[in-house]
């Protein structure tokens, strides 16, 4: 299959074209990647059975982890949950549109196959004015995991999905300035819980519903026996072919052991990189230096994550070690999807 790939322009009447193409393509049950203010996501018309089992087909991602239905106004939760609870509508009033994923009851014309066969449907309202406009102009909700093969880190940038999936999909449509999934909070049961962390933190939530907890799978996920509620967070996600370890403890400490073992490494022949910050960067004396930023400012870590981690790929780095990054607000996110990048090796 030949993948068209669109440039958003800004100039409204090419543009026009291409949310009337990406529409088309949609109701038709064709598959598009479009651009979120978290990560681009890979669309196909939500109540269409077909069309989503060919996103499953495209990432090559397991039938049990369901998709993200994306919306464009309130009307739509309505429709597609059976109980909307009072938390939802205030969460939505707060954070929507914006990197929010609700977790409700699902209403009938939700079908299994993109709930992983459970009897709740996620559902998120992206502020990103292409994700927005594409919904809206469709005319269709929009299921959509990240644009990427299961496995791989999530996309921040249209030529990570090129690489991913062209051939595989119908259209890609490009555009500029992305960061780190939607935080999924669930509002199914009685007490909301956050089963995936992200922009929007448990501090955050409890300013406008009160008490949140969070899903132990995340605080306590590298310890064996705790099943995430998301199933989707039980997979080894945004992987780099790198081996990636994570050093914790005094910096002092973490400093010199991974300057011991690059430089081992290296004299073994392999391409070592390091994950460190503005304030740390100067203590390294080997490999390949990689800053996320100020340590002050998680959302830089959670900005550079995904790419760095593609970036890995690209230069054929064989080990990487990362310092640990605050846990914390976004630092927690951001340190959730660096341990399941290591595949939870933590030193
Ligand atoms: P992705 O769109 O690739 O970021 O993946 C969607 C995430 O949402 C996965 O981690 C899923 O497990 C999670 N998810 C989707 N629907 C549900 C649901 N009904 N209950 C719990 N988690 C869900
Ligand atoms: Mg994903």
């Amino acid at each position: 299959m030949e993948t068209i790939v669109a440039d958003i322009t800004c100039n409204p009447k090419e543009d026009e074209k291409i949310y009337e193409k990406a529409g088309e393509i949609l109701r038709a049950g064709g598959l598009v990647a479009f651009p979120t203010e978290t990560v681009y996501g890979l669309g196909a018309d939500a109540l269409d059975e077909a069309a989503s089992a060919k996103i499953y087909a495209a990432k090559g991602r397991p039938s049990d982890n369901p998709l993200i239905v994306h919306i464009a106004d309130m009307d739509a939760v309505y429709k597609l949950a059976s109980e909307v609870p009072e938390a939802a509508v205030k969460l939505a009033d707060k954070f929507w549109p914006g990197p929010l994923t609700m977790i409700l009851k699902k209403s009938d014309i939700v079908p299994e196959s993109i709930t992983g066969g459970l009897g709740t449907v996620a559902i998120r309202m992206p502020s990103h004015k292409v994700a927005a406009e594409l919904i809206r102009s469709s005319g269709v909700y929009i299921a959509a995991p990240s644009a990427n093969t299961s496995g791989k880190p999530s996309p921040t940038l249209a030529r990570h999905v090129i690489k991913d999936l062209s051939g595989k999909i119908d259209m890609i449509i490009d555009t500029v300035d992305i960061g780190v999934e939607s935080t999924i909070i669930d509002l199914s049961e009685d007490v909301p819980t956050i089963l995936r962390p992200g922009f929007i933190t448990k501090e955050m939530f409890e300013e406008v519903v009160g008490e949140v907890r969070i899903d132990p799978a995340i605080t306590d996920g590298v310890k064996a026996g705790v099943v995430p509620k998301a199933p989707g967070m039980k997979y080894k996600h945004y992987a780099p072919d790198a081996d990636l370890k994570i050093i914790e403890g005094d910096i002092d400490k973490v400093v010199s052991y991974i300057n011991d073992n690059t430089r081992k490494l290296m004299d073994e022949g392999y391409k070592v990189a390091i994950m460190t910050t503005d304030e740390t960067k100067h203590l390294y004396t080997d490999g390949i230096i990689i800053s996320m930023g100020h340590k002050s400012d998680e959302l830089s870590a959670a900005r550079h994550l995904y790419a760095t981690l593609r970036e890995f790929d690209n230069e054929h780095i064989d080990y990487v070690f990362s310092e640990s990054f605050e846990t914390e607000n976004v630092g927690r996110a951001v340190m959730n999807r660096l341990i399941k990048a290591a595949g939870h090796t933590i030193i």
